[in-house]
């Protein structure tokens, strides 16, 4: 977010957002006039055709960022040739192209399998991020998470509780959380930001960088705030984040110490810390450590120092 009331980057994925390349365009057209940038998230449904469509075209030229999505699932519906054939396409003409690549941990041989070919197709001119798969979306009916047992907790602040999201109901949420936005768990209430029938960006802006609840979310995280205020530690993450205001203890302990100035403090340092440690640590805590760097790929030596400072 910007210190102005425009946000700085907005990011389009779905469902598929390709199948609404207009309104995709018109986004990005407006996001540019009033100073932001877009970047849109694409399965590449539209990848087996002979050509781009037009109006897909047009729509991924209007983006500052293209990214497409890959598995082992998609692989089957829209081959990895055409995915490839795309952007070899769109990189020969300057478009600015990445992947987002989801295996089965960092073992999984699909993973090594693509991230070579990739690698080696491309010439490492095409960054990508490797996540593991989360019991979420498609993969809620078959995939369980193993049991974890509770390590001591520490403070694991959340980074992704800065990048408000708008869903398909016009509700914002502080995060993108995919089981929040597809109301497969009852909205958390310190999550929910707002809505865009009503509410514009200065005002969701402010509620993201004021709310109590989302300032501790982005300085200690979920299990940390959970463990030491009463509320409940699941079995995952977001899990513990998502039941934290069940006990209104939590959010009312949470609110009276948030304008002290050692709270304040943590804050800026934690910021300072997150915005420090750069994209190669966002890719390690929210993808698979193993190929954390490859989000660096297709940089020159200064961007990637920049990266590292
Ligand atoms: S911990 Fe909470 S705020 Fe962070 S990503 Fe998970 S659900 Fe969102």
């Amino acid at each position: 977010m910007t210190t102005d009331n425009r946000p700085e980057f907005l990011l389009m994925s779905g469902g598929e957002a390709m199948l609404h390349p207009q309104l995709v365009r018109r986004i990005a057209e407006h996001a540019r006039h009033i100073g932001a940038r877009t970047y849109v998230l694409s399965g590449m449904f539209f990848a087996k055709s002979r050509r781009i469509p037009s109006a897909i075209r047009s729509a991924i030229l209007a983006v500052d960022h293209f990214s497409a999505s890959m598995d082992v699932f998609h692989e089957q519906e829209v081959p990895r040739k055409a995915v490839f054939k795309v952007l070899r396409q769109l990189l020969d003409e300057g478009t600015d192209v990445s992947l987002q690549i989801v295996g089965l941990g960092p073992d999984d041989p699909y993973l090594s399998d693509l991230v070579n070919d990739v690698r080696t197709t491309f010439d490492d001119r095409v960054p990508m991020f490797v996540a593991g798969v989360a019991p979420q979306g498609r993969a809620r009916d078959w995939f369980t998470r193993e049991q974890q047992t509770h390590p001591p907790v520490q403070q694991t602040p959340c980074s992704l509780a800065a990048w408000p999201v708008v869903g398909f109901d016009g509700n914002v949420t502080a995060c993108g959380n995919q089981d929040v936005m597809d109301g497969n768990v009852p909205m958390p209430p310190h999550l929910l930001l707002g809505n865009i029938l009503v509410d514009d960006w200065a005002i969701i802006k402010e509620r993201c960088l004021s709310s109590p609840m989302v300032r501790a979310l982005r300085t200690v995280g979920p299990q940390y705030l959970a463990r030491n205020l009463g509320g409940r530690v699941c079995s995952g993450y977001c899990e513990t984040c998502w039941l934290l205001s069940e006990d209104p203890s939590v959010p009312s302990q949470v609110a009276r110490v948030a304008d002290e100035p050692r709270t304040r403090a943590l804050e800026v340092a934690t910021e300072l810390v997150t915005a420090e440690a750069g994209p190669v640590a966002f890719a390690r805590q929210w993808g698979i450590a193993r190929y954390a760097e490859l989000v660096l790929l297709g940089l020159s030596e200064q961007e990637r120092a920049r990266c590292h400072a």
